[in-house]
């Protein structure tokens, strides 16, 4: 068939990982994402196998962002038959090399940890090689001008906030477009702007991670970041905040940032994550993706995501001086979700006592330790022991790089032209079914298919 638009979800069907889509337009194929599956118990099993039996006839892979469950197989490519072209915001090109090869060490240190306790060790999926040969592939593609990959086949790369260098992909050709959303970004995601309207398409996929949410009317962010550090200051307690290093960490830093120009952070604040100390200071490098907030503190050579109270802490060796930390001290620490990195240690250490507190800002995914922790239990399961929670916990809905429910919708709304038939992926079972429920009333011709299952427009 040379005249057809069709799409297979090769992840991420009902679920919130492991994100790949195959796009076919007419005799084209195009790859959009190739993430690592989280969460799941047999994860380490399903992000052994790629999700295609054939890699070598595709024509193009597009990476919308940076995060691992949208980028963190890509380095598996070369090795299954894949030198074509990845496609990918300037941004995004910039911080990947960074992101994968932290990716690379973290398995390796993982499965050595694995090996010293005589456990059996998760697989390895790549190696620092690997991921310099992938990253000779990237092709990065500025503004919003279409690539061409051949005659008959173009990507063309939308702004859709989120993180730094997201992007929808539409991947066009004479049988007519498809637009890929990647995530879809919070109208509030500061330091970037909320996500554009999309361009038209024929066939849209689109995420719905939150599309059984529907945010309330929110405080200020900065008031509630200032409570939560007044409420701190009283009690002399070190805040231990979870955050994710692409995307909330920028988000508490730009915000505490502002705080802190308005004198209200009269404590110190460690960035314990090594990615997050380096893709912060990217943000800079890239003005034309932020927020006009933003741009207006560069333009005063002033970097949005930087305070003099600030201290960014590179590595586990630098990361030492929190050891002695007193109250009252903000301490910010991937992963976001409380299932490993250095945020553990510190959970294990604080949680117990009075004189810490633990700040959950934005989405806790339910099953992992975050989600845990949003439910203010007695105890929580860390490093394979129960930890008792003394601490108090503050939760701050503020901060979300997702869109919610009515924000999904209005983005899809504000596409010009007829309305698309839609394919929903990237969301768990309920919300990608209530989010269905609201497109149809809408009148919107919705789709979830399951994995592999084909829809064509
Ligand atoms: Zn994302």
């Amino acid at each position: 068939m040379s005249n057809h638009l069709q799409i297979r979800l090769a992840g991420a069907a009902g679920e919130v990982t492991g994100s790949c889509t195959l796009v076919e337009v007419g005799s084209r194929r195009v790859l959009v994402d190739l993430g690592l599956v989280q969460g799941r118990p047999d994860a380490p099993e399903a992000n052994v196998a790629l999700p295609l039996d054939r890699l070598d006839w595709l024509d193009a892979v597009v990476l919308t962002h940076a995060h691992a469950d949208h980028c963190g197989r890509l380095p598996m490519l070369p090795r299954a038959g894949y030198s074509g072209p990845i496609l990918t915001s300037p941004a995004t090109a910039d911080m990947l090399p960074l992101i994968l090869h932290a990716a690379a060490r973290l398995q390796r240190r993982l499965a050595d940890e694995a090996r010293r306790a005589g456990h059996p060790p998760p697989p390895v999926l790549f190696d620092g090689d690997e991921v310099d040969r992938v990253c000779e592939q990237i092709v990065p593609v500025p503004g919003d001008a279409p690539y061409e990959v051949a005659s008959d086949l173009r990507v063309t790369l939308h702004p859709v906030g989120h993180v730094l260098g997201a992007r929808a992909a539409l991947i066009s050709g004479p049988a007519g477009d498809v637009l890929v959303s990647g995530d879809i970004g919070h109208r509030d995601g500061q330091p970037l702007p909320p996500p554009p309207p999309p361009p038209p398409a024929d066939l849209v996929v689109m995420e719905c991670t939150r599309g059984d949410v529907e945010d309330p009317p929110q405080a200020c962010p900065d008031v509630q970041l200032a409570g939560v550090l007044a409420q701190a200051r009283i009690d002399a307690q070190v805040i231990v905040c979870p955050t994710f290093a692409l995307g909330r960490g920028q988000q508490l830093l730009f915000r505490l940032g502002q705080c802190a120009r308005r004198g209200e952070v009269d404590m110190p604040v460690m960035l314990d994550s090594m990615v997050a100390s380096v893709t912060a200071p990217m943000h800079a490098r890239h003005p034309g993706e932020l927020s006009g907030e933003a741009r207006d503190l560069l333009a005063r050579g002033i970097d949005p995501l930087d305070f003099p109270q600030l201290t960014r802490l590179r590595s586990r060796r630098a990361a030492r001086v929190i050891k002695d930390l007193r109250g009252p001290a903000l301490v910010l620490a991937g992963s976001g979700f409380c299932e490993g990195g250095p945020i553990v240690e510190h959970l294990i250490r604080w949680l117990p006592s009075r004189s810490g507190r633990v700040l959950l800002a934005g989405f806790c995914m339910p099953g992992t330790v975050s989600g845990a922790l949003a439910d203010d239990p007695p105890r929580v399961r860390l490093r394979g022991r129960w930890v008792p929670v003394e601490a108090p916990i503050d939760r701050l809905q503020c901060f979300s790089g997702h869109a919610d429910a009515p924000q999904l919708q209005a983005w899809l709304a504000s596409m010009p032209g007829p309305r698309p038939p839609v394919v929903l992926n990237h969301g768990d079972a309920a919300p990608r079914a209530a989010f269905a429920t609201r497109l149809q009333s809408a009148g919107y011709t919705v789709h979830t298919p399951g994995l592999g299952e084909a829809v064509q427009a």
